[in-house]
């Protein structure tokens, strides 16, 4: 029987390193779909920001453009991917369905969905968002480990496999096909200026790729990976990569490239071992399932820490007492994107300082970061808050020691307009005012 295909695009816009999209070749016709579904809000906020749906939109143009020159189309729906595909998949015979293996729990409940709706269709999922593939991994996902280090030590000297070539060529869409007119639902946010400093696409992720291996950036990562601020103090790949317009196999192929050509030392080294991270939080995720939005999350016990609206909005919008705490959340609402201390820093505040519920944080971070990946974002959280991975029970950042090694001068603050607010609490447990200043007896 003749194979009519249809892939659907996810975490993975891009024609290059794409092997879902090689095997597509092969067949008789190809219909490429994005479905774009909006999840409800959780703690307080809308999984999808701004600044990230404005990235997707132009990673979307950009995978559109490449599908052309390859003869094909790209069409963007927006709905529910368990109602759109197994309809389409009825309508136009498809008997292979191509995707990513995604190890979100919401993705997997969503493909399992879509395996009873529609039955006659054979599903191929790849396993190209991440570096291992599920059946090639240093460790069996049934004996994952609860910490890094055990799979850190398999994995630094374990294969991987080498970027693929884009497809010359795809199949053509089948011939009666005829979409409606896709109209914007008016639930679909208008796009509106941020001050995102990426942009979308395979292609401005190559230009990164190629800036940030083109001199002498990897060399020195290693000490200055923890700066707060400045483009090439890291690689900056983490927006390209969790909507796939780049892969980790592709940042391996050119860092491999980079030791052989120029020099291999503790940095370069080191940039591998945080992609290794990433890794281990894929495949971590698709372990525990659900358990990563758990309070308690892997522990035995929840966290002694409670919602607190006033704190937390206050945490948000960068107004608590703590001047390098409020800088980082400003860069983080203005423009998606904060250091990987600056993370670290905020999340350590709104747990340990602001005594808040880490699962309100985790859900603003979804909400603005335009790198936004679920394995890592809530993976970090709990390690944080310390019901994660972390071996020492959680992380408290001491902030007077943060400002002092990473902002002595204040400049960072200063850039941010950041300052410190007295008052955290404008009430108190009673509910009754607090008014500054003011002693009782
Ligand atoms: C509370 C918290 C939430 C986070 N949420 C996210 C998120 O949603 N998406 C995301 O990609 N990263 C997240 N990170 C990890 C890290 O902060 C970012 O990956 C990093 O800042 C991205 O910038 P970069 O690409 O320049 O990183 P680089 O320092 O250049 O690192 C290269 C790549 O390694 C990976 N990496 C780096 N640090 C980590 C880490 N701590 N854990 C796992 N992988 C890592 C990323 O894929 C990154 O692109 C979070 C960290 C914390 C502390």
């Amino acid at each position: 029987m003749a194979q009519q295909s249809l892939y659907w695009f996810t975490q993975d816009l891009r024609i290059q390193d794409n092997q879902a999209l090689l095997a597509a070749q092969a067949s008789h016709s190809l219909i490429c779909v994005y479905p774009r579904w909006f999840k409800a809000q959780r703690w307080q906020h809308a999984p999808l920001g701004m600044h990230r749906w404005i990235f997707l939109q132009e990673c979307l143009s950009d995978l559109a453009e490449s599908l052309r020159g390859l003869g094909q189309r790209l069409h963007i729906f927006y709905g529910q991917p368990e109602d759109i595909i197994p309809k389409l998949c009825h309508t136009y015979d498809i008997n292979h369905l191509l995707c990513t293996r995604l190890v979100g729990s919401d993705e997997k409940a969503i493909l399992d969905t879509i395996r009873v709706r529609a039955p006659q269709t054979c599903i191929e999922q790849c396993d190209q968002y991440t570096l291992f593939s599920l059946s090639e991994l240093p460790i069996r996902l049934k004996d994952w480990p609860k910490q890094y280090t055990p799979f850190r030590k398999l994995a630094e000297a374990w294969p991987v496999a080498d970027a693929l070539p884009a497809p010359e060529t795809l199949p053509a869409m089948p011939k009666l096909f005829a979409l409606p007119a896709i109209e914007r639902p008016d639930w679909v946010p208008a796009p509106r200026h941020t001050r995102c400093n990426f942009y979308g696409g395979e292609r401005a992720a190559q230009g990164q790729l190629d800036h940030y291996f083109s001199g002498q950036l990897p060399q020195h990562y290693k000490e200055v990976r923890n700066a707060l601020e400045g483009w090439d103090n890291s690689s900056k790949f983490s927006p390209w990569l969790n909507q796939g317009c780049l892969s980790s196999r592709q940042i391996t192929s050119r860092l491999r490239q980079y030791e052989h050509d120029q020099a291999a030392n503790d940095s370069t080294h080191w940039l591998y071992l945080e992609l290794l991270w990433r890794e281990y939080f894929q495949w971590l995720h698709h372990r525990i399932g659900s358990r990563l939005f758990l309070f308690k999350g892997l522990a035995k016990t929840a966290p002694l820490t409670s919602y607190y609206a006033e704190r937390f909005q206050k945490w948000c919008d960068g107004q608590t007492p703590y001047a390098l705490v409020n800088a980082c959340a400003k860069e983080l609402k203005q423009t998606g994107y904060v250091s990987n201390r600056g993370r670290q820093i905020l999340a350590s505040c709104l747990v340990n300082e602001l005594s808040v519920d880490w699962r309100y944080g985790a859900a603003w971070f979804e909400h603005q970061l335009v790198d936004y990946d679920v394995a890592v974002n809530w993976g970090n959280w709990q390690y944080i808050a310390g019901v994660g991975v972390d071996p020492r029970g959680g992380r408290h950042f001491d902030i007077e020691k943060q400002t002092s090694l990473y902002d002595s001068e204040g400049h960072y603050r200063r850039f941010w307009g950041a300052q410190a607010h007295a008052q955290l609490d404008s009430v108190d447990a009673a509910d009754w005012p607090i008014v500054p200043g003011a002693h009782g007896d």
